[in-house]
């Protein structure tokens, strides 16, 4: 069986202690490969490594950094179906989506390659008396901490703006999605990436995670996870004074008004509820339906979801695949119990789907829509992050606003409406660090991209990660 290893000084190492961890195939509930169950001394090893390379690497010229980060995305490219098949192995996403992510894995690289030459810093003039110039200077070794819901999509969209700012990095994707950031490893290679810029140290959060974290002399984390996670992240690494970008859980409304279009808002609900098994941290998971049209929205739903193909996500036809884990599995079903004792009526799914032959021991759940629960309920507030959504009416904007905001969380939200007063009314009122109108998931890397409230700390995305990656300092020369 594969036995996956880390990348450490431009090399593919053991992890010190010989430990390894089973992977499973999400499609099969089967190990498939074993992933390095690395410890505190592989990410200090990690660390020399990267805190050698250092030096050059920031004195690397723009362009030198550019052309090497571009080719890293070429090979992507070029390897865009070996690795969205691994990545659906690893990850139980349906292939063809997977081929998405992994075209936004190249177009990370090729942003931020691009970023790095553009990149610019600011003067002040103070008339007569003197001028201020602000340099904006790599930060050193840093760390970089991902999920398992867009692996490798989420992975380079951090380490791409920490290499091209000048930082080398150490870089820990999920235990339960290793396999494309292993893959990523060779492709660095091939690229010219020099030895020790980037390193990944596969493991458990508790052991390499907190390593990092802890790490004295890793001196910025950037983490996208859990919001308990990013809780204790935030405990370790504020006292040190690290600097830290936290993107974080979400658990985000739709609001559909009666003057929307409807066949747009019904077709993109189906996907901001389900695609990727509702497993993307921008997934609308409440769905809020102005009276006039929810009985007919709500149907109209219901039919589509019901017609949703869950399955092995190697078949095109398969429209939603496998949850990611055994664990995360038992957490969805635990919710739509929850979902039946706090009054909730399952409009649709609801149950564990067992497909035929090897997939039958796979960890599927039908596309569940849930209706009649209170909006602050648990069900409506806690995070599930699967293929489970709430369906609820609401009467005038203001009380749209008021489910919307109740949670504790604020990543993203979107509204479908043709008034824009109503528009610009919820997007200046949700608590959301995102909103989208008439639209979901449409992506411009320049944005500012984060949560407010527990969904996060810090924005990502264009300028806003090249300033996270780099340290200011204001010269302030007197005439
Ligand atoms: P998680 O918090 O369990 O794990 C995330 C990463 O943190 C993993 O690599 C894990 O090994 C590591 N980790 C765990 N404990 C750690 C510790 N003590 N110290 C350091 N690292 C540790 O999250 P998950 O279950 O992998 O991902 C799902 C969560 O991620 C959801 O809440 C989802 O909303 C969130 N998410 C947020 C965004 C965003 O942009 N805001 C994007 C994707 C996912």
């Amino acid at each position: 069986m594969q036995q996956i290893q880390n990348f450490i000084n431009g090399a593919f190492v053991p992890p010190a202690n010989g430990q390894y961890l089973d992977n499973y195939n999400p499609a099969t509930g089967k190990v498939y490969s074993y992933i390095p169950d690395s410890d505190a001394p592989d990410v200090e090893q990690a660390f020399q490594a990267a805190s050698a390379a250092y030096p050059q690497w920031k004195l690397t010229s723009l362009e030198d950094r550019f052309k090497i980060l571009n080719r890293i995305a070429e090979l992507i490219d070029e390897n865009n179906e070996a690795l969205a098949l691994a990545e659906s192995i690893d990850q139980g996403k349906p292939v063809w989506l997977a081929k998405n992510e992994m075209t936004r894995a190249g177009q990370n690289f090729r942003f931020f390659a691009t970023a790095a030459m553009q990149f610019a810093s600011e003067s002040h003039h103070m008339e007569g008396h003197a001028i201020n110039y602000t340099l904006r200077q790599s930060i050193g070794v840093v760390g970089c901490i991902s999920p398992w819901n867009l692996p490798l999509y989420l992975f380079t969209w951090k380490i791409a703006p920490a290499l091209a700012t000048g930082n080398c990095v150490i870089a820990k994707p999920s235990e339960i999605t290793p396999m494309t950031a292993y893959l990523l490893g060779d492709l660095c290679i091939k690229a010219g990436l020099p030895a020790g810029v980037l390193n990944i140290v596969h493991g458990l959060g508790p052991k390499v995670g907190n390593a990092m974290v802890s790490h004295p002399k890793i001196k910025a984390i950037s983490f996208t996870g859990g919001t308990s996670t990013g809780k204790h992240i935030a405990s370790v690494a504020a006292p040190m004074f690290k600097k830290l970008s936290l993107e974080l859980g979400g658990k985000n409304p739709n609001i559909i008004f009666a003057d929307c279009d409807f066949d747009k808002a019904l077709k993109t609900t189906v996907n901001t509820s389900f695609l990727n098994q509702g497993e993307i941290c921008l997934c609308g998971s409440r769905i809020l339906v102005e009276r006039p049209i929810y009985e007919k929205f709500k149907s109209a739903l219901v039919e589509e979801v019901k017609h949703l193909k869950v399955g092995n996500p190697l078949l095109k036809e398969s429209k939603v695949g496998a949850i990611v884990s055994k664990m995360h599995y038992d957490k969805v079903l635990s919710y739509i119990e929850l979902a039946k004792t706090e009054g909730g009526n399952i409009l649709c799914g609801g149950t564990a789907l067992h497909p035929e032959g090897e997939n039958a021991e796979g960890w599927y759940i039908a596309p569940t829509i849930i209706e009649g629960l209170a909006y602050n309920c648990r069900t409506n507030t806690e995070e599930i992050f699967g293929p489970v959504v709430s369906i609820m009416p609401f009467d005038t904007t203001e009380e749209a606003l008021t489910m919307a905001n109740c949670t504790e969380y604020g990543l993203a939200c979107s509204v479908w409406t043709n008034d824009l007063t109503k528009a610009h009314t919820v997007a200046a009122s949700i608590e959301s660090g995102i909103v989208w109108i008439n639209c979901w998931l449409l992506r411009d890397l320049r944005t500012p991209f984060g949560g407010v409230k527990q969904s996060g700390v810090g924005r990502e995305g264009g300028w806003e990660a090249m300033r996270f990656f780099t340290e200011a300092k204001n010269v302030c020369i007197k005439y």
